[in-house]
């Protein structure tokens, strides 16, 4: 058996009039990311985990952001590809840790729900998907709630 990893980064700003879908699903509050696609930040980022441990290039590189295609797209769709792109690779998901940098709302509580809802999408079991979840103390943008950021490391065995 061999195992592989990969990491993930993504951020969004956050703007008023938009939801705030983080990990697939939508969690209440008055803003949320602007981005082409849902602009998710849980997701984007393991999709590039997944991509760089598979050696399978990036998101852009799969789900370019100037095809209308993806325009608002629901971004579970894109780890929904990924996954498949990895069986035809013969990879395996073992686990996936996430850190979700958020200064608000708190995201304790909507974590079980997130962790089944990315699990559904990876066809993996839930506790092979890790969610933890910080704010950034009130520093930069992420801090003042101007944005949103994630970081995400995946290993795939083969
Ligand atoms: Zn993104």
């Amino acid at each position: 058996m061999s195992y592989r990893c990969g990491i993930g980064y993504d951020l969004h700003r956050l703007a008023e009039g938009r939801k705030l879908i983080i990990g697939g699903i939508e969690v209440p509050f008055d803003k949320g990311p602007v981005g082409h696609s849902d602009g998710d930040v849980v997701a984007h980022a393991m999709c590039d985990a997944l991509f760089g441990a598979a050696g399978l290039g990036d998101i852009g590189t799969h789900f370019p952001d100037t095809d209308p295609k993806w325009k608002g797209a629901n971004s579970l769709l894109f780890l929904e590809h990924a996954r498949k792109l990895l069986d035809e690779k013969h990879l395996t998901i073992e686990h996936v840790d996430v850190v979700v940098i958020l200064e608000k709302p708190k995201l304790g509580p909507h974590c079980p729900k997130m962790r089944e809802v990315l699990a559904k999408s990876l066809g993996v079991s839930a506790e092979k998907v890790h969610l933890k979840a910080k704010t950034n103390e009130g520093v930069d943008a992420v801090g003042r709630g101007e944005a949103i950021a994630a970081h995400v490391v995946a290993t795939l065995s083969s």
